[in-house]
């Protein structure tokens, strides 16, 4: 298991459940670090007497004609089911309750959503689910993880396996090869099943709501497989984080369904020159729209202001957003909040079906890192979280009774990573963080060495326009 948010710790939960021996990498030193980690808004649950049909519609016009039906019907069908068996009846994710009826779970609304359908845990959903999962999963006899280590290539029995005849075998995956950070060494990690759930890419773009180490590995090692990948060029821009110099903070779509209104340097509102909703526009509009309306006023951002709603509530519904913007001198109570459209999300991915099975035989993909065909050309708010539960739990279980069914499995011999100490200039330095450069030349082949490399931080960024980072 590649990766350790929502997509991975489900997909481990299943296949750990049923008896199977997982071995859960992270590059991150904290196994929490990743993308779920940040999750503020919800996870769609079900709106009072809802159909499935429903959210599929809501789910199908947000993607903009690029969405998949049978996906978005998978989702709608097995993803309340999966939230309350796993997520509320088995782990206890502890979601809000509503105010009013403390017997039933708050439901909020988001941008896009036709009813009120999503739970909660005050404004650190991700955060609450992932501390959840992780104490579940890491308490699992079956699990044994592995943090600081990153996935530096696939193993496949075409491209790894020093009999030279397996080249004529199906294209079938057989593990990875792992850096190992504290040590700088490199193994190969040999497995029945591999799934990878590395997340997101917005760290290659310069204004991005995602951590800086989501940069899109599992992609690149999928590709260098030969995996099919789909819709890459489908990013979706938040329209709302936060331009503050130390780096862009995503304020939640929740702040926008509670009376935010998008306005411009003088106050003025300016949305309902671009969709009827005005500042409840889908994502991509309201990106958008903010992104023109910055060009033509040449103003760095746009505003989102929420200070006519009263400051005790607004303390007590967004502690996070409070405290973490207070932090910068920007009160929401008080003042306008300086906005940005930011790299949030990658629509497309790894090509898989509803199993998150890829075309590469016992490779898996789940989670961001995947392209379901769910969210078409834009994703509708709150359909990621669910969607790493649906595939993630779908591709454990299938992975799992793969093994059970293949009495036959072949691993290959695979050779050992090759490293020459060298004082030469020159030498190839890996720089990751925490660690000095490793004085050592990386031998293998080219696509090897430059997914070491690509563990250095990058000195440059490119990113929406040329805007200059404040
Ligand atoms: C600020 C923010 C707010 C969001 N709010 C919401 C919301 O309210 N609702 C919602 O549904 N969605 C939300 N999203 C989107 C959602 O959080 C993500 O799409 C989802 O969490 C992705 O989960 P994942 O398991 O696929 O990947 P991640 O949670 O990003 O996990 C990726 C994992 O892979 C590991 N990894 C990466 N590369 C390697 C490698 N080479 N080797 C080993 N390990 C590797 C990482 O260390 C990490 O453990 C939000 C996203 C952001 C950034």
């Amino acid at each position: 298991m590649i990766g350790s948010g929502l997509a991975g710790l489900s997909a481990a939960w299943q296949a750990a459940q049923r008896g199977c021996a997982v071995a859960l990498l992270t590059r991150a030193k904290d196994i929490h670090d990743s993308n779920t980690n940040l999750a503020q808004g919800g996870i769609i649950y079900r709106g009072r007497e809802e159909s499935p049909e429903q959210l599929v519609e809501d789910v199908l016009a947000a993607g903009a004609g690029l969405s998949s039906r049978q996906a978005a019907t998978l989702l709608a069908e097995e993803g309340p089911r999966l939230v309350k068996d796993i997520l509320i009846d088995e782990l206890g994710v502890p979601f809000d309750r509503s105010p009013e009826n403390p017997a039933e779970l708050d439901l909020t609304c988001e941008a896009g959503h036709s009813i009120p359908r999503i739970i909660h845990y005050k404004d650190q959903t991700g955060d609450a689910i992932e501390k959840t999962f992780v104490e579940h999963v890491t308490a699992h006899p079956k699990v044994d993880v592995y943090s600081n280590a990153t996935a530096v290539d696939l193993l496949t029995t075409s491209h790894h396996s020093l009999e030279p005849t397996d080249v004529y075998r199906p294209l079938a995956c057989v593990g990875a090869y792992v850096l190992d950070q504290n040590s700088g060494k490199i193994f190969p990690v040999l497995a029945k099943e591999t799934i990878l759930a590395t997340g997101g890419l917005g760290g290659v773009f310069l204004h991005t709501t995602n951590p800086q180490e989501a940069r899109g590995d599992g992609i690149a090692l999928a590709h260098r497989a030969g995996a099919r990948c789909v819709n890459l060029h489908l990013i979706q821009f938040h329209p709302t984080a936060l331009l503050a110099p130390e780096g862009r903070f995503l304020i939640s779509e929740t702040v926008r369904g509670e009376g935010g209104t998008v306005v411009d340097r003088h106050g003025r509102e300016f949305m309902q020159r671009y969709h009827p909703a005005g500042s409840m526009a889908p994502r991509d509009i309201a990106a958008l729209a903010i992104y023109q309306t910055m060009l033509e006023t040449g103003e760095p951002c746009a505003y989102l202001d929420i200070t006519h709603k009263p400051a005790d509530w607004l303390r007590q519904r967004f502690p996070g957003i409070c405290a973490l913007y207070l932090d910068r001198g920007i009160d929401i109570t008080r003042d306008r909040i300086p906005i940005v459209p930011a790299a949030h999300y990658s629509c497309g991915g790894i090509g898989t079906d509803g199993w998150g099975r890829t075309n590469i035989d016992r490779l898996w993909a789940v989670g961001e890192v995947a392209c379901t065909g769910l969210h078409g050309a834009n994703r509708l708010a709150s359909t990621s979280l669910l969607e790493c539960l649906v595939w993630g739990t779908r591709a454990g279980q299938q992975a799992w009774e793969q093994i059970e069914s293949d009495r036959e499995f072949y691993f290959p011999e695979i050779a050992d990573w090759r490293y020459e100490r060298t004082g030469r200039s020159g030498a190839h330095r890996t720089g990751l963080a925490h660690h000095p450069p490793y004085d050592v030349e990386l031998c293998g082949t080219d696509p090897q060495r430059k997914a070491i490399e690509s563990c250095a931080p990058h000195p440059k960024r490119v990113g929406l326009g040329n805007q200059p980072l404040l």
